[in-house]
């Protein structure tokens, strides 16, 4: 969705969150400074430490940079299942090196998107998205890092791919958007649950089913600013500071305290991220 409105005020500030996934390239950071800025406005409300993630190469450089300019900033790094057919020799030597990066805490967003294929010219094909997550996959389990899951219509295979390949120890799926059934089935995996702002959207009544039965232990919360702005905020844009919406929402339909709530995310943010 494009973003047409201004930019939202600041929620009340809840202490203490980590967004565990945003893109602070496409939030319109560049530099050290720009990205200090995102994260001091992020800072002010309570949202000490953000997760970049890298859906390309250049992201992916970009992506570690920023982990070492600003200590509240950590990355993943992959390329993004659409793009799985840029995942040549040299791409995948490269990703190699910046995944191994100690600021790196997990291998994503990868996975599997069923939306994109046939629709965005150059989108990598199914094959080449099973092909390319297998590889991820490998990648991850190799420097024991989390792997992160992107996953559009595609829950059968993914679920498939993972027991298939053997999953590494730790599995996030981001932006969790699918149904009850397939939330148990994730929980009864191990797999660990990041809920964005989809879950505050007028028409997300299955995804709010599925954000009741995940346990305490295997939930996340993530802006994936700059998109999926937080109800009532739709088509403005979104950044890290505006997680504590977000978590709000989550902490409504969960009937859980959100201080409560906070605290738990981040307790699970430094465990599976080991930050
Ligand atoms: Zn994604
Ligand atoms: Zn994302």
């Amino acid at each position: 969705m494009r973003n047409t409105r201004p930019a939202p005020e600041p929620p009340a500030p809840l202490f203490p969150l980590i967004d565990a996934h945003t893109h602070l390239d496409a939030c319109g950071a560049t530099d050290a400074e720009s990205v200090a800025a995102l994260l001091d406005r992020a800072e002010a409300v309570g949202v000490r430490e953000v997760v970049t993630v890298a859906d390309d190469l250049d992201a992916a450089r970009f992506a570690v940079r920023a982990a070492h300019w600003d200590r509240r900033v950590f990355a993943a790094v992959a390329l993004h299942p659409t793009r799985a057919n840029a995942l040549d020799d040299a791409a995948k030597r490269e990703l190699e090196k910046l995944a191994a990066d100690p600021r790196v805490v997990a291998v994503g967003e990868t996975g599997l998107d069923y939306y994109w294929p046939g629709k965005l010219d150059g989108c990598a094909g199914v094959e080449e998205q099973i092909e390319g997550f297998r590889w991820h996959i490998e990648l991850a389990k190799q420097l024991r890092k989390p792997l992160m899951i992107h996953n559009r219509e595609a829950d059968h295979d993914l679920l498939a791919v993972l027991l298939d390949e053997g999953a590494p120890e730790t599995v996030i799926f981001h932006c969790f958007s699918s149904d009850a059934n397939m939330a148990d089935a994730c929980v009864e995996q191990g797999y660990v649950l990041s809920f964005s702002g989809t879950v505050s959207f007028k028409n997300a009544h299955e995804l709010r089913e599925a954000a009741k039965l995940v346990p305490d232990e295997q939930i996340l919360v993530e802006t994936d600013a700059p998109f999926l702005t937080p109800h009532p905020f739709r088509g403005a844009p979104n950044e890290s500071y505006m997680l504590p919406y977000t978590l709000r929402s989550l902490a409504e339909v969960r009937e859980q305290d959100p201080l409560e709530l906070a605290k738990i995310t981040t307790a699970n943010a430094r465990r599976v991220y080991g930050i």
